[in-house]
């Protein structure tokens, strides 16, 4: 099995190395500090054609495939996992779903300014009563003539306050199955919709730079055709765009990962402590040397879940896997590289101190720990 990136794929990770360390490193400590959204690098990315990578070129996409965003993904959170994620939800959550599952008219109507970063998706699928539980949706869609009435609330949804989000993608129950279970589907409600409120922006421990709302539907009209694929499969829609998703979170989590070995390599080499550089020390050595191990095993892991799902094989199990052992890579190894810093590590002018306040979250968002637990044993047939 060859997990060896193409020449294409190469190119594209060099092209996203440079503008991160270039574009990204220079200007992110103080949006960050400052808890803004990074329009002007959003708009760069969708310039290098960041947010049409896995998207077609009918709809202005680059007509690459999944893993390219993976990559990008990667490069871009070895300096800041808040203009990665920006990007993960864009792609993964906001684009793909009307990609994947949109009509012809969708697509031709929001999908070219989604790939082309110049607007954003969201994807609204946690509510305030829960997120792992994600059949436990509360927010109804009822048709009426020829409209959707929208009611109900979604709880941390990301990308969708911008000044440039354009649509939302929201699950909500739209009737009762035939077993008696709830029918649950997807419809897009595109910003500024009456009745469509979005919440000032939390104020997160990471993630700074992400824009992440709780939304409100009140009697929401939107009209009919604005359902997402088929009636009733919701739940299977965002099933599946969580699967991919996963594996991009993975990819994002090993960037992280690596981010603190690089931060790390650099700052034993220089810092002194009894009058030798702390990199020449055995215990610091061991430290960094399994933060390498950790960055590189889940990456392997990540790669493995991409391949398969390229090949068009199942992947579920490899996706929850990939997710699983990176997230907990990226918190390991934010809490070792902070402490080679030392005190400088609890200092934010430092990018270890955010990677620390970034790396948790990643072990909650597109599915706990506890899910990828889950839903690792049900696919062991438990
Ligand atoms: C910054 C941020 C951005 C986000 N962006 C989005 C977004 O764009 N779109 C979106 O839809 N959602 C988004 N989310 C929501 C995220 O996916 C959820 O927070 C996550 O799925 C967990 O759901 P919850 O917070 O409701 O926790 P809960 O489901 O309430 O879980 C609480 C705890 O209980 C554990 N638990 C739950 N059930 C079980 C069980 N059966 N067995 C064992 N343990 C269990 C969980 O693992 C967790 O530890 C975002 C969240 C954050 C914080």
């Amino acid at each position: 099995m060859d997990l060896t990136p193409s020449e294409e794929h190469e190119a594209l990770r060099a092209t996203v190395e440079d503008f991160a360390r270039k574009e990204v490193a220079p200007v992110i400590g103080e949006l960050y500090e400052r808890g803004e959204f990074p329009y002007a690098l959003v708009a760069r990315m969708g310039a290098m054609g960041l947010f049409g990578l896995p998207i077609d070129e009918e709809h202005g996409g680059m007509g690459g495939d999944y893993f390219a965003l993976c990559l990008a993904l990667e490069e871009l959170a070895r300096v800041d996992s808040s203009v990665a994620i920006t990007l993960e939800a864009g792609v993964s959550l906001g684009a793909m779903p009307l990609h994947r599952f949109g009509t012809a008219e969708q697509k031709r109507r929001w999908l070219p300014e989604l790939a082309a970063g110049t607007k954003l998706g969201a994807f609204g699928l946690t509510e305030p009563g829960g997120g792992s539980d994600a059949g436990a949706t509360r927010t109804t869609a009822r048709l009426d003539g020829d409209e959707w009435v929208i009611n109900g609330s979604k709880a941390f949804i990301t990308n969708a306050g911008t000044d440039i989000t354009s649509i939302v993608t929201v699950t909500a129950i739209t009737g009762t199955q035939d077993d008696g279970r709830k029918e649950i589907s997807a419809i897009v409600v595109p910003a500024g919709t009456p009745g469509f409120r979005v919440s000032q922006k939390y104020s997160k421990v990471g993630w700074s730079s992400s824009d992440t709302r709780e939304l409100f539907f009140d009697d929401c009209r939107v009209p009919a055709e604005n359902l997402l694929g088929e009636r009733g499969r919701g739940y299977a829609q965002f099933l599946s765009i969580l699967d991919e998703g996963r594996v991009a979170i993975a990819a994002l989590s090993v960037g992280l990962a690596q981010g603190c070995v690089d931060e790390s390599v650099r700052y034993a080499r220089e810092r002194e402590a009894f009058g030798a550089p702390i990199g020449s020390y055995q215990a610091i050595q061991f430290k960094i040397a399994d933060m390498e191990v950790r960055a590189h095993t889940a990456r392997l892991a990540y790669y493995a879940a991409a391949a398969k799902m390229l090949r068009g094989e199942p992947f579920k199990k490899e996706a929850a896997i990939a997710k699983l052992v990176a997230s907990n890579a990226a918190m390991d190894n934010a809490r070792d590289a902070t402490q080679v810093f030392g005190g400088y590590g609890f200092m934010n002018e430092y990018p270890v101190g955010r990677f620390y306040r970034d790396a948790k979250i990643l072990e909650i968002g597109e599915g706990t720990s506890e899910v990828q637990r889950m839903l690792i044993a049900r696919q062991l047939g438990l």
